[in-house]
């Protein structure tokens, strides 16, 4: 059954067919790009995850972190709970690496703010 999803690759917004039954043969793209996007998107999709985590003894300051790279959309939920466990010791410095290899991605969490 053909799938339809707006590619996110750029502000153009293309209205993407993939067709699984069809080596995930997509049209709808208005560049070449939107190809890849849309067969990973059906096969694996993957999201940079931002968030924030807690600095210790700072009640009122959250540190806003993301993943350096995508993870596989299905992994967000345990990151996130590993993402919740965590306690910054201030200072940290944008880049920061918190969570090495989260969710067994080859992504890394790392700090995008210096506080402290
Ligand atoms: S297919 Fe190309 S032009 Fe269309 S939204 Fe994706 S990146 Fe942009």
């Amino acid at each position: 059954m053909i799938e339809e999803i707006i590619c996110i690759v750029c502000p153009r917004g293309c209205h993407l067919k993939v067709d699984p039954e069809n080596d995930y043969e997509v049209t709808g793209n208005a560049c070449p790009r939107g190809i890849p996007y849309g067969k990973a998107e059906l096969k694996n999709p993957t999201r940079v995850l931002t968030s924030t985590v807690i600095i210790a003894g700072d009640d009122l300051t959250r540190c806003p972190v993301k993943t350096d790279q995508a993870i596989p959309k299905a992994k967000m939920h345990e990151a996130m709970q590993l993402i919740n466990q965590v306690k910054l010791n201030s200072p940290v410095k944008v880049g920061d690496v918190i969570i090495e290899n989260i969710v067994g991605s080859d992504a890394n969490l790392v700090v995008c703010r210096d506080i402290g």
